[in-house]
């Protein structure tokens, strides 16, 4: 396959990471070592073939992962530097983490008990950190979770989790997904769960394969495991300590009501051993900075328009990768996401350049037009007809979106005047003399 071969080893990903080998491969996804030329830093790089996606109807996951990812920020949590998109792929730059997944050390044999509890201790930690932030893995086992060089757990692959939607339903999250061997009885059972507990069933089950070496819930026949996770039907071995058996009889209960919380694991004698609780970061959400702010910052603005700019509307991460896949693909899904109706008079390119090409061209456009004066600010260039046409000037605002600091999207709408001298110069002028920097259009009458 020809894509395949594009991945190969020193290929140069948007101008910025040099791909080096696989790590790893998911079930939809390919991990690759990668190098960032412009300061040197390892990173992974995660591949999600679109067409993959569009076949198995992911989209709403990959959303689903991207906002997850940037809302949590924990030392033992896998953090995400950027996203990507190229015609069929998505990309995702992510921490690399060197020491593998924490699988392939259980698979050789059972952990030493205090091993095994840091390991607990630093999935509790950032499990807790997660759900304060309304976030559930829901996909919790040994293979999501990695280990850095200094020997510490970092959590991958939120590919599964969901974000608490308060006013849907109940609160519960209603879809099975997750490896049998650690998904909880309720989770099996379909009757809707609370991605808390669910959780908390997930770490007992990977404590449990910490100590033992093997899986607590096991049968060859599906019917026969489900049956065992039903009514939590499992035998510590020997080795396991009174303590530790006390403890993972508390979290494997298979009543979530019942089950054990994470304040109260945080509570257990055998688990504050040497605990270490981690000082979160104070803002974890992603960062502000934006070259499309710089670009506004650095313009000849008036004074009170440059106050205004303090309280702007630049949002580097409105874009999720679901207007990636429908912005970049060709194929136009706006009626899903788009319920206004206005919708003809809105149109959105991409573009992989930088901020400032994208406002000087469309400057350039409006003195080449000599009907435009031009506005800057908040984010958006705003072209202001000095005609007046059938319905007052025409008014046509381009605003910018940072997705990563090489992409970005531009929506424009028509702010005044008439609607058909707005399309007829769009599609007349503005399309054609933007066909250098735009990298695909969407919406619009075409
Ligand atoms: P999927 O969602 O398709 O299961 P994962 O995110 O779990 O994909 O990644 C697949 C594999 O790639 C992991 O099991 C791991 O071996 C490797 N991997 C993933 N993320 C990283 C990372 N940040 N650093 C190093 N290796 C990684
Ligand atoms: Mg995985």
């Amino acid at each position: 396959m020809d894509s395949e071969q594009r991945e190969k080893n020193g290929t140069i990903l948007m101008q910025k990471y040099e791909l080096g080998r696989l790590l790893g491969q998911g079930t939809f996804a390919k991990v690759y070592h990668a190098r960032n030329i412009q300061n040197n830093q390892s990173v992974a790089i995660k591949v999600i073939n679109k067409q993959k996606i569009f076949r198995n109807g992911l989209i709403d996951q990959i959303k689903r992962e991207i906002s997850v990812m940037h809302l949590v920020r924990h030392p033992n949590i896998v953090q995400l530097y950027e996203v990507m998109a190229s015609k069929n792929k998505i990309y995702f730059a992510m921490e690399y983490v060197k020491g593998g997944e924490l699988f392939a050390k259980v698979a050789k044999g059972k952990l030493k008990e205090d091993l095994a509890r840091k390991y607990f201790q630093q999935l509790i930690g950032a499990v807790d950190f997660c759900h304060s932030r309304g976030v559930y893995h829901r996909d919790l086992k040994p293979e999501n979770l990695l280990l850095d060089e200094n020997g510490d757990l970092k959590i991958t692959d939120f590919g599964l989790s969901a974000l608490y939607e308060p006013k849907k339903n109940d609160g519960l999250l209603y879809t099975t997904c997750g490896t049998p061997a650690y998904v909880a009885p309720e989770v099996l059972n379909r009757n809707g769960y609370n991605g808390v507990k669910a959780d908390i069933w997930s770490c007992g089950v990977i404590l449990f394969v910490l100590l033992a070496g093997f899986l607590p819930f096991q049968d060859n026949n599906l019917i026969e495991m489900y049956r065992k996770i039903s009514i939590a039907e499992f035998n510590c071995p020997r080795w396991f300590s009174p303590q530790t058996r006390k403890l993972i009889t508390r979290i494997l209960d298979p009543n979530p009501r019942t089950r054990v919380c994470i304040s109260k694991i945080m509570e257990n004698c055998w688990f504050k051993i040497g605990y270490q609780k981690i000082e979160l970061p104070k803002s974890p959400v992603s960062n502000p900075t934006s070259d499309v702010q710089a670009v506004f910052d650095s313009s000849s603005s008036s004074p009170e328009e440059k106050t205004k700019e303090t309280a702007i509307n630049v949002k580097p991460s409105v874009f999720n990768a679901f207007d990636l896949i429908s912005l970049s693909s060709g194929f136009d899904l706006s009626g899903l996401f788009e319920e206004d109706n206005c919708r003809r008079q809105h149109a959105r390119f991409t573009t992989t350049k930088p901020a400032s090409t994208i406002v000087s061209k469309l400057e350039e456009i409006a003195q080449a037009e000599r009907k435009f004066k031009v506005l800057k600010k908040d984010g958006f260039v705003r072209l202001e007809g000095n005609e007046t046409g059938r319905k007052g000037q025409l008014g046509i605002d381009a605003e910018i979106f940072e997705v990563t600091s090489t992409f970005h999207v531009v929506e424009v709408k028509k702010t005044a005047g008439d609607t058909f001298e707005y399309i007829e110069f769009r599609d007349q002028s503005l399309k054609p003399s933007l066909k250098d920097i735009v990298w695909a259009w969407q919406g619009g009458e075409q």
